[in-house]
């Protein structure tokens, strides 16, 4: 028989949080037991419900506030943040960079038990609000009107957006006025449950740099009704538009663009700046979403390369370039590696755009190309990898340690894979220096860092 738990289903208790989990809930142990409740900040006195139990863990919901945390803030909805994916919305901005500088520390000593590396001060915004250069917002019907913003948790029912904390001003307007727009020519929205009506999502995109600004309308059908008018009025409003872009998505499916996308006016793509290096963005381009601090990120990833323009680098997971863009800047040569083959058209055009002439772009999976290379007799003086939150493969973290190169920079959006990887490259002949975080988007509990290694 099983130890009985401490805690029960619908039981009311008093809590003392400790510490957030990785999502930003609040954890609170009773007799060793953790029970995650949204919202609740760690050495708060609360009164909580308990609402789930499990095994090993139980979930909680917040009743009443005993004493508060000096890092709380008062937000006008509690309930919005949560599902409009700010998360961390309900705590001083001071407070976020504090908990995520702690999340580094912590796994880099419990996973990666690295005890003697610096670990720098986060890196955070000077104006940590509406940052996003893109939004992708589904649309729905509510009274009559369209309405856009995000869906309801384990619902249909899409919540109106007035104003997201996170875009950036152009924006929030470029969907309301979007969205105001259909709703005034009455163009049904798409109805996910009965696989009828026409706009889906509405997606703006903006070059922060250049003031350029994209508009892509998600609609079931092939056809938009009202199309020329639709346009015009866009034009009008939207001073800023260089781009009108129908991306027809006919599926039953929660994957927001479909197969077809035709431009409806001006340009296929509009332009931005990351730093001097320019880049094309259509409406199907990854482009990483908070420009200002992905120069902050890059400029700390080529400081770590530290190159002098003889070195020949790899950049693994380059995605459309653009680190290996940064990086060619200062590098004899580099190469980028990357499995989506669109991503890698990007990358090259993205090159030529700039004039680069020493950056070549390889599709394939990291770890199967660049041990490849190195069978080849291709060796780089310099390895970056930026891989997804699970981290690198084994296979190419293996290849660096044989490979050898002199410096090893790791950007990571995963502070956890981050320091299980660094242990395996430590074991390798690696030492890890220094790690600095990057908070590249606040409200929100997603941690960069970015860490150099040089060979022992
Ligand atoms: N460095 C880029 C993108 C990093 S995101 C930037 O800063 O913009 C991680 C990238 O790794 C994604 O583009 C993803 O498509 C790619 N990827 C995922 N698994 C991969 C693998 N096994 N090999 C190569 N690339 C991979």
């Amino acid at each position: 028989m099983s130890r009985a738990l401490p805690v029960n289903k619908n039981d009311f208790i008093d809590v003392i949080f400790e510490d957030l989990t990785h999502d930003g809930a609040g954890v609170a142990k009773v007799e060793g037991y953790p029970l995650f409740i949204p919202n609740g900040l760690p050495g708060e006195k609360a009164k909580v419900k308990v609402i789930k139990v499990n095994k090993s863990y139980g979930i909680g919901r917040l009743i009443e506030l005993y004493e508060r945390s000096p890092y709380r803030v008062d937000i006008p909805d509690s309930e919005k943040p949560k599902y409009g994916g700010c998360q961390l919305e309900h705590i001083s901005y001071e407070g976020q960079l504090k908990y995520k500088e702690n999340q580094v520390r912590q796994v880099l000593t419990r996973i990666g038990k690295l005890e003697d590396v610096t670990v720098h001060p986060i890196l955070g915004m000077d104006n940590p609000s509406h940052y996003r250069n893109k939004a992708q917002v589904p649309v729905g019907e509510k009274d009559g009107k369209l309405v856009a913003g995000f869906f309801k948790p384990r619902s249909h029912e899409i919540v109106d957006m007035d104003e997201s904390v996170i875009q950036l001003p152009e924006v929030n307007e470029a969907v309301q006025t979007t969205k105001e727009i259909c709703s005034q020519f009455g163009i049904p929205a798409y109805n996910e449950e009965t696989h009828k009506g026409v706009l889906r999502h509405i997606m703006a995109r903006y070059g922060k740099q250049t003031g350029e600004l994209m508009v892509v309308l998600i609609t079931r059908t092939p056809e938009i009704p009202h199309k020329k008018e639709l346009i015009e009025e866009l034009i009008v409003r939207l001073p800023k538009v260089k781009s009108i872009v129908h991306n027809v998505n006919s599926k039953r499916t929660n994957v927001i663009l479909g197969e077809k996308t035709n431009l409806l006016w001006g340009s296929e793509v509009i332009y931005d700046y990351i730093g001097d290096v320019k880049f094309a963005i259509s409406a199907l381009s990854f482009y990483q979403v908070n420009p200002v601090q992905t120069k902050v990120l890059y400029d700390k990833a080529l400081e770590y390369a530290d190159l002098d323009g003889e070195e020949s680098v790899i950049d693994a997971y380059c995605g459309i370039g653009t680190i290996s863009l940064f990086l060619a800047q200062k590098a004899r040569k580099v190469f980028g590696v990357e499995v989506v083959p669109e991503a890698i058209e990007d990358a090259r055009s993205n090159a030529a755009l700039n004039g680069m002439t020493n950056a070549e772009f390889a599709v394939g999976e990291a770890e199967v190309v660049i041990p490849k290379w190195y069978k080849e007799g291709n060796k780089a003086d310099v390895l970056v990898v930026d891989p997804p939150r699970k981290g690198c493969d084994e296979a190419l973290l293996q290849t660096i340690i044989d490979m050898k190169p002199r410096k090893v920079v790791y950007v990571s959006c995963n502070p956890a894979t981050l320091a299980r990887d660094l242990r395996i490259l430590e074991d390798g002949g690696y030492k890890t220096l220094e790690v600095q975080p990057v908070d590249m988007f606040p409200m929100t509990t997603h941690v960069e860092c970015v860490a150099q290694l040089i060979l022992k």
